[in-house]
Parts: structure tokens; C-alpha cells; sequence
């Protein structure tokens, strides 16, 4: 297992250890089947990533989305003490005057082995490494979130 997995996992053990468990397994048989046949990031017209599977399912990000699904542990650790899920913008602060804040994009995403990518953002944040399971996992298709919410 990836050194990445255990991370996620440890992160969670904060949740029930049942749930650990079936997230292990989960990620194993994951692992084990399925990878992206195409990935296109279109960084040019801003529309996001889309990754076609080799089981033909297709997934597509939007890239503030992948961005504040960041799975390094610095922003892992950030969303898990303000109780947000991968993908939840932060709540912007009502006592600061808003600032701009230029919309996510890559500047640069690199294949990390033949496992996942890791992307740098143009806000200087690099540290994400974005493994195929992980992708696979927060699908936000209206099956696989269907799936998330059901079980
Ligand atoms: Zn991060
Ligand atoms: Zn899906």
C-alpha cells in the first residue's frame, strides 16, 4: 500500500475504526482494478480535468473542486478540523474584507510513478499527489455521489 493510503487512513481515525477498515479494503480492491485510459486537464480554457476509465466510466473535476480536495496532509489535516469534505471551499471570513482570490488552475501537473499526479497550483501550492484511486474515489458523477450519499 501507498505510503499516501496509510496517511489518508491514519487521518481517519478520528472516525469510527470500522469505517478504517472498510476504507482499507475499499481502496485494496480499488487499486487492483481500475485505471485512467485518458486524463485531460484543460488548463487553457478553465473548464477542469476529465479522466476517462478503463471501465469507461468518465469523471470530471472542476479545478477550485480538485484544488480544495487537496489530499496532502497539510490541507487534509485543515479540512478535517473544519469538518469539510474533499472538494469544500473554505467559508470565507465575514469580519474580512473579501479578497481577490485568482480562480484555481494548474500551473503544473506531473504523472507521479504510474499511480497518480501531483499537481501545482497557481497559487504556489504543489505539495498534492493525486493518486488514480483517490480521483476514482471522490467522482463527483451524479452516480457515484448517488453511491457516496446511499452508503
Ligand atoms: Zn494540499
Ligand atoms: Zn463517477
Amino acid at each position: 500500500m501507498e505510503l499516501y493510503h496509510l496517511f489518508a487512513i491514519m487521518s481517519r481515525q478520528i472516525w469510527p475504526l470500522g469505517f478504517a477498515v472498510y476504507k482499507a479494503l475499499y481502496i485494496l480492491v480499488h487499486m487492483a482494478v481500475i485505471n485512467p485510459k485518458s486524463v485531460k486537464v484543460n488548463v487553457t480554457t478553465g473548464t477542469g480535468m476529465d479522466i476517462e476509465w478503463d471501465d469507461g466510466h468518465r469523471t470530471h473535476f472542476a479545478f477550485q473542486w480538485l484544488r480544495d480536495a487537496c489530499p496532502c496532509a497539510t490541507c487534509t489535516e485543515e479540512r478535517n478540523t473544519h469538518h469539510r469534505n474533499p472538494g469544500e471551499s473554505a467559508k470565507p471570513s465575514a469580519s474580512l474584507l473579501p479578497m481577490y482570490k485568482e480562480p484555481a488552475k494548474p500551473k503544473e501537473v506531473k504523472p507521479v510513478g504510474k499511480y497518480a499526479l501531483n499537481i501545482a497550483w497557481n497559487d504556489g501550492h504543489a505539495s498534492g499527489i493525486y493518486s488514480w484511486d483517490y480521483l476514482r474515489e471522490i467522482c463527483q458523477c451524479d452516480e457515484c455521489r448517488a453511491r457516496i450519499t446511499t452508503s
